[in-house]
């Protein structure tokens, strides 16, 4: 099972679709890469879709213990396909071998954070409020509570972390480690990587002898197959990581469901950096370089990708503005990972430039051969455009940022109280911009799912703290992160217990003596 077939995978067997042919196409030369892939047909999803709600029962009362080694023996599988996959990967979206290698590690740290945490024991959120049965008026009942899996989840692969945010990545793994089975909608920009990554979960499946339906891979070359699973009776939950527009469009649908489901999107955002004006003085070489290395990053594809840039008008901006310049002037020529993307980003340039930003860097015609070429560009306007044009309050995907340049320090809690909900915000500060960081922090707590101290909104640290989410439209529910340890809560739902006997519980629920809670107090364990 390390073949590339071309094929969907139902229950451990490939299964052909017999709907639409495509071909990854390698982004940095524009050739198409075999095998060809198809379609799945409704059938295909229905057949998916069933083997996930028989699966779920037995997945999500199987030991926790039994889960932390499914996810330990995916990172363990992929680990030991690693030079085929990173090859693949490499040829798919032309990331570069050292991105995906570093992409590669963390898609398998988040599979063993997910072991840890089932180990741990905190995530089933155990509380028990005694009985009183000599309470006044009325005896009091016993009361137990935890949380438990709530049923298949449809995942969306994206198209900018084959790995981390596709087959195998955080999604798959908090759901998996939840106890919900996985319907894999593969992102058709790089299917080959996901095909590899959906044989490591399906061996470690079969060595676990956890249930074949407990994973699929449907792989599709436009909405049908998603819209299918979104719709399924047998789903109980969705992810999924793209376009606003995309992420939108399914929220409708599942909430349109004559039993609706939860969605949980992250669409990106515009990710402002707010530059003080002591730290412009003390450091404005410094916060270009690291600007620039920010959003430049993996050609600008990330949706932490800072895409606004606020500076005052001072004497030293003019430091910030040379060193900039000069790291544009030796910039290489880049691509992007799809035709559609690339469209993106063309019409989003286009609508920057039509809302009358200038240009403060666009470079010459492409020098690559990539059908889809994307070089750095950088827009600058007074911060007074940002309440007149909506067009920057839009995301470009791709590698452009705007500078925002703003007279008084003021101006920075108007544009915070004004900001759509983000996924970061940052704030670069020195000791004299103390005072107004503290306010500006204490607004933006209520914007961002992660405020930035010092640094910049890409690199996202994957822990136990992490938050990678916001208010809309960031993500479709703000209480949520699709990213670090707490990302599994998203796929718990609280049952409670009134009178049951312990022992007519299922030993699953039992089994672990995590921290708890007894009559509202903290028990470390
Ligand atoms: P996308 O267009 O949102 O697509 C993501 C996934 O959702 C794909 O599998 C796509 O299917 C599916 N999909 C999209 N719209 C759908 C609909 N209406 N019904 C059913 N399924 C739907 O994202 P993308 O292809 O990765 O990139 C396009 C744009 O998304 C970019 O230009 C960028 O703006 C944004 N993006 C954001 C992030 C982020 O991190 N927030 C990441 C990547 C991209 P098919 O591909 O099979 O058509």
């Amino acid at each position: 099972m390390s073949e590339l077939t071309g094929a969907s995978w139902i229950q451990a067997r490939a299964v052909r679709g017999r709907g639409r042919p495509f071909w990854a196409i390698n982004p940095a030369t524009g050739s198409k890469l075999e095998p060809c892939y198809r379609s799945a047909t409704y059938g295909d999803v229905d057949r998916a879709a069933r083997a996930a709600a028989e699966a779920f029962p037995a997945l999500v009362l199987s030991p926790a213990e039994v889960r932390a080694r499914l996810l330990e023996r995916i990172a363990e599988h992929l680990e030991a396909s690693a030079p085929r996959i990173i090859a693949r990967a490499d040829q798919e979206t032309a990331l570069g071998r050292g991105r995906l290698e570093q992409e590669l590690r963390r898609t398998t740290g988040q599979l063993r954070l997910f072991a840890e945490v089932l180990r741990a024991g905190w995530w089933r959120d155990v509380r028990l409020d005694r009985a009183d049965p000599d309470r006044k008026p009325t005896p009091k009942p016993e009361l137990r509570s935890f949380r438990l899996g709530m049923g298949p989840v449809a995942v969306f692969g994206a198209a900018n972390f084959p790995l981390a945010f596709s087959v195998a990545g955080g999604d798959t793994a908090s759901a998996l480690a939840a106890g919900c089975p996985v319907l894999l909608k593969a992102h058709p920009a790089h299917p080959g990587t996901s095909e590899l990554a959906a044989q490591a979960i399906l061996r470690a499946l079969d060595e676990l002898k956890l249930p074949a339906g407990s994973f699929a891979l449907l792989f599709d070359a436009g909405f049908s197959v998603g819209r299918a699973l979104v719709r399924h009776p047998a789903v109980r939950a969705v992810a999924f990581t793209g376009s606003r527009q995309g992420g939108m469009a399914l929220w409708r649908l599942a909430a349109q469901r004559p039993d609706p489901i939860p969605v949980f999107a992250e669409m990106g955002s515009l990710n402002p950096v707010l530059v003080l004006p002591g730290a412009l003085r003390e450091r404005a070489e410094a916060i270009a370089e690291g600007l620039y290395a920010s959003f430049t990053l993996g050609a600008g594809q990330f949706c932490t990708r800072p895409g606004l840039v606020l500076l005052p008008r001072l004497p030293e901006a003019e430091r910030f503005r040379r060193r900039l310049r000069a790291l544009l002037e030796q910039s290489q020529p880049g691509c992007l990972l799809t035709e559609r993307i690339h469209a993106g980003y063309q019409q989003g340039l286009a609508r920057l430039q039509e809302a009358g930003l200038q240009p403060f860097w666009r470079p010459s015609p492409p020098r690559s051969e990539s059908p889809w070429p994307a070089d750095p560009t950088v827009w600058e306007a007074p911060l007074a455009m940002f309440w007149q044009r909506a067009e920057l309050h839009e995301e470009v995907f791709g590698p452009t940022t705007v500078l925002l340049w703003y007279e008084e320090p003021e101006e920075l809690s108007l544009f915070v109280a004004h900001l759509e909900g983000q996924l970061a915000l940052c704030l670069q500060a020195a000791n004299p911009d103390q005072e107004l960081a503290r306010r500006l922090i204490e607004e933006a707590l209520h914007r961002a799912g992660r405020i930035v101290w010092n640094g910049f909104p890409t690199g996202v640290e994957v822990g136990y703290s992490t938050v990678h989410g916001g208010p809309f439209p960031a993500t479709t529910d703000s209480r949520f992160t699709s990213v670090g340890a707490r990302a599994i809560e998203r796929f718990l739902r609280p049952v409670a217990l009134q009178n049951v006997p312990t022992e007519l519980l299922p030993a699953a629920l039992t089994e672990q003596r995590g921290p708890h809670l007894l009559d509202g107090k903290w028990q470390p364990c």
